[in-house]
């Protein structure tokens, strides 16, 4: 066994799927993209020597450089905005367009130059293959400084929040990747309300949010939001345990649940089908809400339609995880070896892990980001201003009793924590307001100095839409 870091060839990988070909721009296409699809299941097996992925990591200062030969996927999906010319195709010479259809194109350049951010949670009792299954997702790895606790640390334990970075670079995309994992989860002897932690790290990050959207500089907030949290659910428990149902319920409204059933190689295929089974029928019966695949369009092809029906049936994933590559028959793939045979990470036949990450990385994770902002974040946002918005009532009609009692003194009054915060907040952003008007009338009549091109940012209420971007002042 070579742990893979060290391999110094190419991993030929088991099939994934069907290979797409690229969508040729500018050809009417009905329904979802070919590249947007999940790749079909035990698609034809391929190896291609010459791409050797590199990954640039260097974020949070976690890890400053690692070179790593990814394993070559036969399914890579084809590059496929924004490289052609939509208009140029033979059929088109002589028609007449206005030439909106570059729109895409236009996105696609900029969202490459700004770079993506993605932010993974990873939760479950420890010991469950958390850490091995990232590494193993994203080529990684991001555990090096773990200090594992012994037993008698453990009894007394408390839910730790821990975030690692990494910068990763693929055919020059950028990403932003951070694990947040929950070191101590359920490990202790007294497990009562330990997903708080980890409920109020995720409102913390949409409160960060929430003051920077509403700030006078919005240019550049840095999302901390999380993404995902992968759920890893034991695999000798008969279904979920009351703290699984506790961890999903207490957290189903904040962030998208995706649940793992950790460790496959210990059941056998059958144990396997009946444990999902089970397990979806309890996140049914308890009325938790995982996040659920988009719907695909009716006019979508029955193959694709078939590939969407077996990714929802996957739930929940089952996965297998390892960072050592072996050699099966004849080729070197990375999985576990065992007395009796070899159980393979990105074998389909194995487990779900291609499936998982498919959907993580390839499929769904703009949708992911997309039901954060739309769905998570807006709910977030809704109780803020609703909470706000009474407090300013509150606060009027006690002015108003003070006026209109006739009394020479003020009636001393005790706000609760919630609303000096706000009132403190919307101060200091009146001040700040202030303070670049004064700073900056005078300057701009006169000179251009280090400030007098950057625009003045009007300034937007908490709480409010702020609409759209200031372009100058
Ligand atoms: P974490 O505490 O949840 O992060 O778990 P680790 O990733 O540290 O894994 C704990 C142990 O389980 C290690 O010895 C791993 O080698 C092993 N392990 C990880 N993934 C798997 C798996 O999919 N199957 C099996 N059988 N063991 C695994």
């Amino acid at each position: 066994i070579i742990p893979d870091h060290e391999h110094p060839h190419p991993v030929d990988r088991e099939a994934e799927g069907g290979d797409s070909p690229p969508n040729t721009p500018g050809t009417p296409t009905s329904g979802t993209p070919p590249f947007l699809r999940p790749p079909t299941a035990g698609g034809r097996a391929q190896s291609d020597n010459q791409c050797v992925g590199r990954l640039q990591l260097g974020g949070g200062g976690m890890v400053d450089h690692y070179d790593m030969q990814s394993p070559l996927s036969p399914t890579r999906p084809k590059s496929p905005w924004g490289r052609f010319d939509p208009y140029d195709f033979p059929e088109d010479q002589d028609k007449e367009y206005v030439g909106f259809a570059t729109l895409p194109n236009q996105v696609h350049r900029k969202s490459v130059k700004k770079g993506f951010d993605f932010t993974l949670m990873v939760a479950g009792e420890s010991g469950l293959g958390k850490s091995t299954l990232v590494n193993s997702l994203f080529l990684t790895d991001l555990y090096k400084d773990r200090k594992l606790l012994n037993a008698e640390e453990r009894i007394t334990q408390t839910v730790e929040i821990t975030k690692h970075t990494v910068d990763i670079e693929e055919k020059g995309v950028k990403l932003k990747l951070t694990i947040v994992d929950t070191p101590g989860f359920g490990d202790a002897v007294n497990n009562t309300e330990c997903w708080k932690s980890v409920a109020d790290y995720i409102d913390q990050q949409f409160e960060q949010y929430f003051r920077d959207e509403s700030g006078l500089n919005r240019k550049n907030i840095q999302d901390n939001r999380v993404h995902c949290c992968l759920y890893f659910i034991s695999p000798f428990g008969h279904g979920l345990r009351p703290l699984d149902v506790e961890f999903m319920k207490a957290l189903h409204e904040k962030v998208n649940i995706v649940p793992i059933l950790a460790k496959a190689d210990t059941l056998t295929p059958i144990e396997v089908k009946k444990k999902k089974f089970k397990i979806r029928e309890e996140i049914q019966q308890y009325g938790i809400k995982i996040y659920q695949f988009p719907d695909c369009d009716s006019d979508e092809d029955e193959d694709f339609k078939q590939q969407d029906q077996e990714l929802k049936d996957s739930i929940p994933f089952a996965v297998i995880g390892s960072n050592t590559v072996v050699e099966a028959k004849g080729k070197r793939v990375r999985g576990r070896l065992y007395p009796w045979g070899i159980v393979e990470v990105e074998n389909s036949a194995h487990c779900d892990f291609v499936k998982l990450r498919n959907m993580l990385v390839r499929t769904h994770m703009q949708d992911l980001k997309d039901v954060t902002r739309e769905t998570h974040y807006e709910n977030y946002r809704a109780h803020c201003i609703q909470s706000m918005t009474r407090m300013v009532v509150k606060e009027r009609n006690r002015n108003k009793l003070t006026r209109e009692s006739g009394t020479d003194f003020p009636i001393p009054v005790i706000p609760s924590t919630t609303d000096t915060e706000t009132e403190k907040l919307i101060r200091e952003k009146d001040e700040e307001v202030q303070r670049r008007h004064s700073e900056h009338e005078p300057e701009q009549e006169h000179s251009h100095d280090e400030h007098s091109d950057r625009p003045l940012e009007p300034h937007s209420e908490p709480g409010l839409d702020p609409g759209p971007e200031p372009e100058a002042s």
